[in-house]
């Protein structure tokens, strides 16, 4: 039995936690948050960083702090996941869906300037698998057309582009620590500010529309209402649980490369027969080993794979039917250009199970079962 997932886990995490609870501040803000906000400003370079509840949180402040308003329209791919297009959705905002590259999966950074009309007002480049975007051309068209970049790098904590932390390129970045990520806390994320003038905002958005953040600092003697806003800060309890990651987290990072490599060295053989497809990491990027995917021929060929492996005890998993073809997307969005590759690459596409403490052993029973199941149709 082999688990696509199982969330990281370092043995750290009970001592922080009871520190948490034993220091009788569990609510947000307290020692853990803060640590694991210099952590990501260290890391990253970003002028500062919040925990979030969650990356869909993180999206959503972005979107209040860009003042995106109903009629507005924000270009991303339809290949994400929901949280992309809902955070601007829930401001008003019209989703304007471009192509993929087949390649890495990620928005195609020469259809976006295309797309771009009098009512854009954001682009939002996601980074699958942890692989960036071609960011340089997204800043370009950005600059020159007064946009605001917020990226979705749910995926990409500790990967970079050009020598650039992902997340902190663009005006705001948004990480997740979802258990599904390299680096979880149960459920949550955090927001990436790159200009230093809006973190008052963003303090004051992600605690309730007040300036309390300021309040606890002493810089004001009593706090108020100021601004609109919600409950985006997590609990101490999650952000000790996500301290023990971060302390560890090249050890995670070099954990997962290691399984991710053993796969690309043990697949190799058969993507070069033609039989499957690998991922591509353009020059310049340097991934974190989020996911390892292949690429089947087409659908049915990835449906029957995925029996072949279950009947082994395999759990490969895919994910994101375009959005522009989900309900929601068709009333909240629409797709500019030709869907040339979204829909027919992401039917392709699979995912196999990678986390921190994946064997090699696992790894290999994985490749087999895979290389098995093309012999045979080979053979035939
Ligand atoms: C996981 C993920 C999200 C959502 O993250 P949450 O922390 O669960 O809200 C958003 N975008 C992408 C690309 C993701 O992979």
């Amino acid at each position: 039995m082999i688990k696509f997932n199982i969330p990281p886990y370092t043995g750290r995490e009970d001592k922080y936690i009871m520190e948490a609870v034993r220091s009788h501040k569990i609510c947000g803000d307290g020692a853990f948050t803060q640590k694991c906000n210099r952590w990501i400003e260290e890391k990253t370079g970003t002028a500062k960083a919040l925990l979030t509840t969650s990356c869909t949180h993180a999206t959503e402040m972005a979107a209040l702090l860009a003042d995106i308003h109903p009629g507005d329209e924000v270009i991303m791919p339809s290949y994400t996941f929901v949280s992309t297009a809902d955070a601007f959705v829930l401001r008003g905002a019209t989703v304007v869906f471009v192509d993929i590259r087949p390649d890495t999966m990620n928005i195609d950074e020469n259809l976006i300037e295309d797309a771009v009309t009098a009512k854009t007002r954001a682009i939002v480049p996601v980074h699958y698998a942890g692989v960036s975007c071609e960011m340089d051309t997204i800043m370009d068209i950005a600059r020159r057309y007064h946009l605001c970049v917020i990226e979705d790098a749910a995926q990409g904590v500790m990967s970079s582009y050009k020598g650039q932390a992902l997340g902190a390129i663009g005006d705001f970045g948004c990480y997740s620590f979802h258990e599904t990520k390299n680096y979880s806390m149960g459920e949550g994320g955090a927001i990436l500010i790159r200009d230093p003038a809006a973190v008052e905002r963003a303090e004051i958005i992600r605690e309730k529309g007040t300036n309390r953040s300021k309040f606890y600092r002493g810089e004001i003697s009593k706090y108020t209402w100021v601004d609109l806003g919600s409950s985006y800060l997590p609990s101490e309890l999650n952000a000790a649980y996500l301290w023990a990651q971060l302390e560890l987290a090249q050890e995670i990072y070099e954990d997962r490369m290691h399984s991710w490599e053993l796969y690309r060295e043990q697949l190799s053989a058969l993507a070069a027969s033609g039989a499957i497809e690998l991922p591509v990491i353009p020059a310049g990027c340097v991934h974190n080993a989020h996911m390892f995917y292949i690429k089947a021929a087409n659908i049915e060929e990835r449906t029957e794979l995925i029996a072949w492996l279950k009947e082994a005890g395999i759990s490969a998993v895919f994910h994101y039917l375009p959005l522009h073809t989900a309900p929601a997307g068709e009333r909240f969005g629409r797709f500019h250009g030709e869907d040339v590759y979204t829909t027919r690459e992401s039917n392709r596409l699979l995912r196999l199970p990678l986390y921190y403490g994946l064997t090699e052993d696992d790894v290999t029973a994985v490749c087999e079962r895979i290389k098995q199941f093309y012999a045979g149709r080979h053979t035939k």
